[in-house]
């Protein structure tokens, strides 16, 4: 049921099973799990729609979304199903792509847009059951003697068994509730990105797709070379989003603005090339966490939860958040199903939740990812500045005739290589048999 206008309905329920915080894939997924299990939830959401304050590359993958809303292909609003991931490596004038295409109907992401996607999540969950507060600020929990009773919004005190917070990568909650600190420049990027309107099939021509099929690029080095940053280009139906993400410790140092590196990277002669003669129509910013394993805090306490970027649950490595969101508000709800059942919300109960994260990919994925950040960090030069140089290097020496003989020319790139990037390579490769074998 939506709760709009019509907020005396809150009112005359006495009080529900479960409230949760925020309608990002992480809230959804929670509420959506609730409601089909006939629980009483309420979903609650600051925006005047859902997804109206949602910033994304992006992908969802198909996966974990069957998972939460089977057949969801069927009536969600998709822009384009990935058939392509690209990488591209730029030095400042040059590039070398590599390039994975698999077959149409493996259907394993698909590329959307926020604002339409939410939506449409949103009404799925109204459908199964649950009550949807749009246009309510949360303003604070309500806590009593240490417990989680319920919410403060701007309108009225909210009361329930359980709250699962769902409030994204800044949540305010989680640090009410003590789980959190405040996040740490090192443990958090900035993303900016732009949403370009171009004519559907100048997207194909340009991208080499049919008019359901999209490709999905990361972008390293160039204008982001020599910091912890990675670019993204998504193809969506009738748009291209173009971005990039930037540790904001890189940001301090660099002292470049946001907007500022962005027109460096489209304006590169690569990336221009696909966007070119294309009208912005969105521009936006918004927070990713960053620090991995290390950075996830205690994730529940006496009838409270934490799931999604609000947990810091995002393996930046694979470029998954989204899956990860839906994964943990999915397993929260099913333990909140459980301590309902037995009447018994203490974080003795709850803390199955976390066992629960354990056993499944979430944690599984983001432990062998514990120091895959630091390691980059350590040899940032190296990946995003020479590994491009070598890249092209390589291209350079097999494309181009000139009067230099191939011997001198093999031997300069072998010494180069040695030298540069094998010698630095060592603690990747380490970490990297490390990641294969160990348990
Ligand atoms: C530029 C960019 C590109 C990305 N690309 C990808 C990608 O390609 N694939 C992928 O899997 N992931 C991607 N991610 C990550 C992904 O977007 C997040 O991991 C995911 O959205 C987390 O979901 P969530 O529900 O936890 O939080 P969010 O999506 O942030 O949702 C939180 C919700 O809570 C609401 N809220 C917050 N505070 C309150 C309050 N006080 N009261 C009421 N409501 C509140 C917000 O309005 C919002 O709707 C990308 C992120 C960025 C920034």
């Amino acid at each position: 049921m939506y709760i709009e206008e019509k907020r005396s309905i809150i009112f005359i329920m006495d009080r529900f099973e479960v409230i949760v915080i925020g309608a990002g894939p992480a809230g959804v997924s929670s509420a959506m799990v609730l409601a089909r299990a006939g629980k009483k939830v309420l979903l609650v959401e600051r925006g005047d729609k859902a997804g109206d304050k949602n910033v994304f590359g992006g992908t969802i993958y198909a996966q974990q979304t069957a998972d939460i809303f089977p057949d969801f292909w069927k009536s969600a609003p998709l822009e384009r199903s990935i058939v392509e991931q690209k990488i591209f490596m730029l030095t400042d004038t040059n590039s070398s792509e590599f390039s994975y295409k698999y077959k149409k109907d493996e259907h394993k992401a698909f590329s959307i847009i926020r604002s339409k996607w939410d939506n449409w999540a949103v009404s799925q969950v109204v459908d199964a059951g649950a009550y949807y507060a749009p246009k309510t600020l949360v303003k604070q929990l309500i806590i009593e003697d240490g417990k989680v009773l319920g919410v403060q919004t701007e309108f009225e005190k909210i009361y329930s068994d359980i709250v699962i917070i769902a409030d994204g990568v800044n949540s305010i909650f989680a640090k009410q509730i003590g789980l959190r600190n405040d996040i740490k420049d090192k443990d958090v990027s900035l993303s900016v990105k732009e949403v370009i309107e171009l004519p559907k099939e100048r997207i194909e021509d340009r991208f080499n797709l049919d008019d359901e099929t999209g490709c999905a690029c990361k972008i390293l080095g160039g204008p982001l070379k020599n910091k912890m940053a990675l670019g993204f280009m998504y193809t969506n139906k009738n748009t291209v989003s173009i971005g990039f993400s930037m540790c904001i410790d890189d940001f301090k140092k660099c002292k470049l603005k946001p907007y500022e590196v962005l027109e460096q990277l489209k304006s590169h002669p690569t990336i221009s090339a696909y966007i070119k003669g294309g009208k912005v129509i969105e521009y936006s910013s918004h927070l990713l966490p960053e620090g991995g394993y290390n950075a996830i805090p205690k994730l529940y306490d006496n009838r409270v939860m934490i799931v999604g970027d609000a947990g810091m649950l995002v393996n930046n490595i694979h470029f998954e958040g989204t899956n990860l969101a839906m994964l943990s508000g999915k397993l929260a709800a099913e333990t909140a199903i459980d301590a309902l059942d037995r009447q018994d919300c203490s974080a003795s109960t709850l803390k199955e939740y976390y066992k629960k994260l354990q056993n499944s990919i979430v944690i599984k994925d983001m432990r062998t990812h514990k120091n895959t950040i630091s390691t980059i960090k350590k040899n940032i030069s190296t990946i995003t500045s020479l590994y491009p140089e070598l890249a092209c290097q390589f291209f350079d020496i097999m494309s181009s005739a000139d009067c230099v003989p191939k011997r001198a020319k093999y031997r300069k790139f072998l010494a180069t290589i040695i030298k540069k990037a094998m010698l630095p390579s060592i603690p990747l490769f380490i970490l990297a048999m490390e990641k294969c074998f160990k348990k």
